[in-house]
């Protein structure tokens, strides 16, 4: 916008004004800039006009954002999706999913029993009170799936691509098969298996969630989440985003948008840690038991061999790994620990520190013990998530740990 002020104007009008608006080069910025602004100016009314019916809509930054419209133009290219909307973490994004699929009152979403807890809370404490028949079923458990499914108005399945924290692996074809007999749609949470390992889109679910404050950002400094989906989604989201405004800043996406340039290679690099950590692990005897969808004892190791992407090296079977120590009580897990110098005992995933959590004190807190051990979840198990250091050292950690 040009100026006609013919005369000099007043500081407090200066301070707010100089030098802003400048007009744009003839160049492109090589990675995206972060966009500032809560509105957006157009030379003219007619213009403006025009931006509020275009698509993307930069207006007003609850509506778009070109930092953060360019973050979902990357999820979506990368999950295999014509639409992406990127939210403020990934309980936002589940909440937008569930919103967006547009269930009513009478209708049932069929959950699989070991989602992450808040999900779990989320479909208790706001979509059950409104009417909706929340049913749970073990996701790998096709028969009891199906009668769950068939035993109501289901409009929706959701599981959790790899389970929390035995990582067990969902048969998305089948899920998405049996789904759609029942005229219901499966929503996928893909937060521990990102794009590179598994597109469940191109194996059938309709909606893909993250939490892109796990593998996507992938450095453990900011929160995030996101929904991706077919073109029949981009109304819908649009409008649930628009109207409940969990809509991420310009400084959270950029950074996501950065840490996505090197998930291929962080992933990769954590895939192989896992591996090494796991086969470690089950030769320790300090170890009763661990669960890795790359070891051959895992129960879906052919499973997840058949749906996996294999094609970065050693990515095969994802960067987390659970395990049991032998004989273990609450005390000895929190010994072990408070004894690791360089793994991080901390509450997350996919970043490029090894993590280890407690889900007896963390994931699984609010479970009670009776239903934990149900789950085989007990006083005596940990989860760890894999990150980019050299493998001698978190082994070494790891050791000195148990030892
Ligand atoms: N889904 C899964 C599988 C998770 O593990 C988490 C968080 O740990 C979430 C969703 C929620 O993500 P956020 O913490 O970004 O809201």
């Amino acid at each position: 916008m040009t100026t006609t002020a013919t005369r000099r104007r007043h500081p407090a009008t200066l301070a707010v004004h100089a030098g802003e608006r400048a007009p744009r080069g003839r160049f492109t910025p090589v990675s995206t800039p972060i966009y500032h602004a809560a509105t957006f100016l157009y030379d003219t009314t007619a213009e403006l006009d025009g931006a509020f019916e275009a698509d993307p809509s930069f207006v007003y930054a609850r509506h778009g954002n070109p930092t953060v419209h360019a973050l979902e133009d990357a999820l979506a290219v990368l999950e295999g999706g014509a639409v992406a909307c990127a939210c403020a973490s990934g309980m936002a994004a589940l909440h937008a999913a569930l919103l967006a699929s547009e269930v009513a009152p009478g209708d049932r979403i069929v959950a699989g029993r070991d989602l992450y807890g808040a999900t779990a809370g989320l479909l208790n404490t706001v979509f059950a009170p409104q009417g909706i028949d929340v049913v749970y079923v073990d996701a790998g458990d096709p028969g009891a799936v199906e009668r769950a499914v068939a035993g109501g108005r289901t409009r929706l399945l959701l599981v959790e691509t790899l389970s929390n924290p035995l990582l067990r692996v969902a048969d998305l074809p089948a899920l998405a098969d049996l789904a759609h007999r029942h005229g219901a749609r499966l929503l996928v949470d893909g937060t521990f298996t990102p794009p590179v390992l598994l597109r469940p889109l191109e194996h059938g679910a309709d909606l893909v969630v993250h939490s892109t404050t796990k593998y996507l950002s992938g450095h453990g400094d900011v929160l995030g989440g996101a929904v991706i989906g077919g073109a029949a989604y981009a109304g819908p989201l649009q409008s649930v985003s628009r109207l409940t405004g969990g809509v991420p800043g310009p400084n959270e996406a950029w950074l996501t948008l950065r840490g996505l340039k090197t998930l291929p290679l962080r992933y990769e690099r954590q895939c192989q840690n896992a591996l090494a950590i796991a086969r470690w692990l089950a030769e320790h005897s300090a170890i009763e038991r661990v669960h890795y969808p790359g070891l051959r004892t895992h129960p879906h190791h052919d499973l997840a061999a058949g749906l996996f992407d294999a094609s970065g090296a050693g990515a095969q079977f994802g960067a987390m790994v659970a395990f049991t120590i032998r004989d273990a009580d609450r005390a000895r897990v929190c010994r072990f620990l408070d004894r690791l110098e360089l793994c991080l005992p901390a509450t997350s995933l996919g970043d490029v520190y090894t993590l280890v959590a407690y889900p007896a004190m963390a994931s699984h807190r609010e479970v009670a013990p009776a239903q934990r051990a149900r789950l085989g979840i007990g006083d005596d198990l940990l989860r760890l998530s894999a990150g980019i250091e050299q493998i001698d050292d978190i082994l070494a950690d790891l050791e000195q740990a148990l030892a």
